[in-house]
């Protein structure tokens, strides 16, 4: 049976981690192995720049697009020792695609000139990694996820179409994988007119679930530079804790919030086909990580999730009425239309406040809907805290010196949006 892997920025970030990821792929000869991975390091903040710097026309556009074909340069040098092997051509040719569009002026939409060179990290990734595979002796067939991850035209945020998605899995990818390793791109996808659209970022998570789920794998394992799923994020919390179990459900409000270990949109599919998800650190792999499965595992150890770069905005009808149902749809309608996805939400006599993810754009286009029939005023740069399974004593610690704008209590959740003075 079939089991997907999926490695990230951070594991195939230099010539070690390439050379590690190959390890536990041999670790794994002889299973139907499809491997999904994600552009290197931090080349996809790179290219992000470069499509900002082209958009803008800024000078500085060419010098950081130098920088990117170095990184990638320097890596294949490491893990091939000269520039003999013929990838070295086949990735300055995939660069040339971006030259192209470099060369001409920027017309087009902004998410789709966006999609077409951010992309680019995945497709130079696996195919380096997919050359130095073969170049070590492990067989191996590079896949263009572009053919099998069928979107539609939403750029930077392209839905699946699942029957076409899964026709072409279903059709193709059983026979190639029974062969040898499949690896391939995660977070990209292809349009019905053959263009390049993202998942959305961090999305090749996403992009393992969805071949598992049509593949009916028997497992997901995601590779990460952490032990496993952590009760907190390390880099702000000293005394974290590991899960080694943990419910789907538990998961997917943990990765809703905040969580930044698995994209949020990852565990649904698996959670329909009962596939396991398990997170494991590429660098002990013979460690167990985390399982996540449907399970009632209650966990007892408190969930502690930190989302930065919060606002909070509380919105009024401009003569101060009641905030009726209607009123309700209103707002709601306009959140949806601007795109703002909100975490928390709190409704007062005479006015509604939702707390959401700073994201320039989307707060335009959202104050531009609202100045018509409401007065709003709003708070930036706050913290969302959320809890999973908390305990009350802990959220006074967790507040202490800070400003708590809003505190929102369920059975299992804890929220409160805080400022840091
Ligand atoms: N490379 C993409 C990103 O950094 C997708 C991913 O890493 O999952 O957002
Ligand atoms: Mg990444």
């Amino acid at each position: 049976m079939a089991e997907v892997f999926k490695f990230g920025g951070a594991s195939v970030k230099d010539a070690e981690g390439i050379r590690n990821l190959a390890q536990i792929i041999r670790l794994n000869t002889g299973k139907q192995l499809l491997v999904v991975i994600s552009a290197m390091g931090k080349t996809t903040n790179a290219l992000e720049d470069l499509t900002y710097a082209y958009v803008n026309q800024q000078e500085n556009m060419h010098e950081i697009f130098e920088r990117i074909k170095e990184y990638h340069e320097a890596i294949m040098l490491h893990l091939f020792g000269s520039a003999n092997h013929p990838v070295f051509d086949d990735i300055a040719n995939s660069f040339v695609e971006i030259d192209w569009i470099l060369e001409e002026e920027p017309h087009d939409d902004y998410d789709y000139i966006y999609d077409q060179i951010v992309s680019l990290g995945e497709l130079v990734s696996t195919k380096i990694v997919s050359a130095y595979l073969g170049s070590i002796g492990i067989e191996n067939i590079w896949l263009d996820a572009r053919s099998f991850i069928h979107t539609d035209n939403t750029y930077r945020e392209g839905q699946v179409n699942w029957n076409k998605t899964t026709s072409a899995i279903q059709s193709q990818v059983p026979g190639i994988i029974e062969e040898r390793v499949a690896i391939t791109q995660g977070f990209i996808g292809g349009t019905s007119e053959n263009f390049t659209a993202t998942l959305g970022r961090e999305g090749s998570d996403y992009t393992a679930a969805i071949f598992a789920s049509c593949l009916g794998a028997e497992a997901v394992t995601i590779w990460k530079d952490v032990p496993g799923v952590l009760n907190a994020d390390p880099k702000l919390f000293s005394d974290t804790v590991k899960y080694e179990e943990l419910s789907y459900r538990d998961a997917l409000e943990m990765t809703y919030y905040g969580a930044t270990v698995i994209h949020p949109k990852t565990i649904k599919p698996l959670q329909n086909s009962k596939i396991p998800l398990f997170v494991k650190p590429f660098l002990a792999p013979e460690e167990q990580g985390t399982k996540i499965t449907e399970s009632n595992i209650i966990i007892t150890e408190p969930a502690i999730i930190i989302k930065k770069d919060q606002i909070l905005l509380t919105i009024s009808s401009k003569d101060l009425a009641f905030i009726t149902e209607e009123h309700l749809c209103e707002i709601y309608g306009i959140f949806a239309k601007a795109h703002v996805k909100t975490n928390t939400m709190q409704l007062s006599a005479i006015s509604f406040s939702a707390g959401f993810d700073w994201d320039e754009r989307k707060f335009h286009k959202l104050k531009a809907l609202l100045e018509r029939n409401y007065t709003f005023r709003y708070n930036e740069g706050l913290t969302l805290i959320t809890v999973r399974h908390y305990k009350s004593e802990m959220l006074r610690k967790l507040s202490e010196g800070k400003t708590v704008l809003l505190e929102q209590l369920s059975r299992h959740t804890a929220q409160m949006v805080v400022k840091t003075v």
